[in-house]
């Protein structure tokens, strides 16, 4: 089990102390010892005993609290102390009576009160609760005691001098707290823009560290990805067959985490974004249950699939995102179920010409959640700990990015769920139609693939990732040429400038992407260029990619039918071809 060690503890408690709360208790406790000790003093002098014996018993309440907090009970000090001092004030009152004035520091009192409160709590609920009792008590001097003491005779000499000393006091005490809290309010203020302006930095730092992290194991990831789908075209044997396989299973999850990681970093940043597209809900959702079968029979476990006729419709949405959140709750289904059945159904509650709501849920017969967890695992890292699940991998991030996907979307992720009696997930999306006609046709094949007549260039430093592309561009029939760095790229464009697409990495030696594309745009503004990156672009990188003169990108690593998708889009291959 984790610890939170020392450093971390004394953060945690300089973060809820800022205003050092218990220090100013402390300070209070000591400032009261010693008043105590001067008006003991007085009243001895005075010969006024009762009132003697009041400030004595003070003196000793206070060195309780003070003991308290040398004991590291801090959290009893400020009670003891302030009870006990609102306590002696009143006791003072009726010992003393009003022309006394004693009844005055209740005043005082409320203006030390915000110096005592930590500002963390929700509604200051201590701040008013000390507040009440301390005009309570007030008000009860003004109401009950009577004007002049019948516990003690005390001449009006005596009354006199006493309240001029308890006025002046009065005033005085209470300028000190005003300009106390003030100075400290101030000082919590500065404390506290610092606290956030080092959170911001270290969120900025480690925001930087994840999206730089993501896109070093992104390169190679498209390395190894490539190489698979390249070995998969190969004849092999029934044991390299099976080799490969586990190698792609790795690499598939491997490459799920970064993109777990990466997309968690996105939502801590606040720039998770959507990007919506028309598609068939019911042929999406088809799709998106395929690769699972398998999973789902090597394990035994039935998966069954049940989508409403009536979502064979189109809408507009983010089906990337949609698709993550569904494979994400039936690959927790597939790992927290061992045997039994799990059951994807999409059904429509609502429709109008204009939108339509469907219900996705998610139902498993698996090991089910305790009710104490329910709310824990939405939260990021949040994983339930027992004997059933410590065998299972995962981060814990799975359903965090979920629910806050579904939240952009305008949804909530929930679960019902018994301990042994399986989960149910399921959320509920109203989603825009679209009439079928904006629909494209795509090809789904990969040997249908064809770029017989297309003139590519491919730049790119990484000889693995150039290799995959080229390999997968020659068999689909394109004519290549390759480039290691942006440079040779011109150079290879100034002797034939007939292309019909340039793949141009970002990062490269000698000259990099971005500057490339401006050179490229300026000498063969019709060559189509798409930006080949292993960075996940969000709106504001694409923008830029944009304005800078792409006609789009491709994130590495990338799939075969994704990419015949990009180049097919951006450039239909001509017979007879003009030149720019
Ligand atoms: P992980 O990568 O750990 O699976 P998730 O965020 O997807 O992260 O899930 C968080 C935790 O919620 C899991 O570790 C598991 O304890 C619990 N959980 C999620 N789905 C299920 C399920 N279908 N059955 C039982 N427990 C589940």
């Amino acid at each position: 089990m984790n610890r939170p060690n020392n450093k971390t503890s004394i953060k945690v408690a300089e973060m809820t102390d800022i205003k050092e709360v218990s220090k100013r208790t402390y300070q209070l406790a000591y400032v009261c010892v010693g008043v105590c000790f001067v008006t003991l003093l007085l009243y001895l002098f005075y010969s006024l005993y009762l009132s003697a014996l009041l400030v004595g018993l003070l003196l000793v309440f206070t060195l309780i609290g003070i003991w308290f907090n040398n004991r590291g009970y801090e959290k009893y000090t400020k009670p003891i102390i302030l009870t006990t001092i609102m306590l002696f004030v009143l006791l003072l009152a009726f010992a003393e009576g009003l022309a006394a004035g004693g009844y005055l520091y209740f005043i005082p009192i409320l203006f030390a009160l915000p110096l005592l409160t930590e500002s963390n709590k929700p509604y200051k609920k201590e701040l008013i609760f000390y507040f009440i009792v301390d005009c309570s008590a007030f008000c009860c001097c003004i109401l009950f005691c009577p004007e002049k003491s019948s516990w003690q005779h005390i001449s009006d000499e005596t009354y006199k001098s006493m309240f001029h000393l308890n006025t002046t006091g009065t005033l005085t005490v209470a300028i000190i707290f005003v300009y106390f809290s003030f100075y400290f309010e101030k000082k919590y203020a500065a404390a506290l823009f610092d606290q956030i302006a080092k959170a911001e930095n270290a969120m900025h730092t480690r925001t930087a560290f994840l999206s730089n992290m993501g896109h070093e194991l992104r390169t190679p990831l498209n390395g190894i990805s490539g190489i698979i789908g390249l070995l998969k075209k190969e004849e092999l044997t029934p044991g390299q067959q099976e080799y490969l396989n586990l190698l792609k299973y790795c690499s598939d999850q491997m490459l799920g985490l970064v993109n777990d990681v990466l997309d968690f970093n996105k939502i801590e940043a606040g720039k998770l974004e959507l990007h919506p597209i028309v598609f068939n809900v019911k042929q999406l959702l088809n799709q998106a249950v395929q690769p699972f079968y398998y999973r789902f029979e090597q394990k035994n476990v039935a998966l069954k699939v049940q989508i409403d006729n009536s979502l064979d419709e189109n809408i507009m949405a983010d089906d990337l995102r949609l698709v993550q959140v569904i494979n994400n709750l039936l690959s927790n289904a597939l790992k927290f179920t061992e045997s039994g059945q799990v059951k994807l159904m999409a059904e429509t509650l609502q429709r109008d010409y204009k939108t339509i709501g469907v219900r996705f849920t998610v139902q498993d017969s698996g090991i089910g959640i305790d009710a104490r967890y329910q709310k824990k695992i939405f939260e990021s890292f949040g994983q339930v700990i027992n004997e059933n699940t410590r065998k299972q991998q995962g981060a814990g991030l799975g359903l965090t990015i979920s629910q806050r996907l579904l939240e952009l979307m305008g949804s909530t992720l929930e679960v019902t769920s018994e301990p042994g009696q399986g989960s149910t997930f399921f959320f509920t999306c109203a989603f825009e139609r679209v009439s079928t006609a904006s629909v494209p046709v795509e090809i789904e094949k990969e040997n249908e693939y064809d770029l017989e007549g297309m003139q590519i260039l491919v730049v790119e430093d990484n000889p693995i990732n150039l290799m995959i592309i080229s390999k997968l561009l020659k068999d689909w029939k394109a004519q290549i040429n390759t480039a290691v760095n942006g440079k040779l790229g011109m150079d290879s464009l100034a002797e034939n400038h007939a292309y019909d697409l340039i793949l141009l990495d970002l990062q490269m030696p000698e000259m990099d992407g971005y500057e490339a594309i401006i050179e490229i745009k300026k000498l063969y503004p019709r060559i189509p260029v798409l930006a080949f990156t292993a960075s996940l672009v969000d709106d504001l990188m694409k923008n830029e990619l944009l304005n800078l003169g792409f006609d789009g990108y491709i994130t590495k690593p990338f799939k075969a039918q994704e990419l015949y998708k990009k180049i097919q889009k951006f450039c239909t291959p001509l017979p007879a071809h003009a030149n720019p």
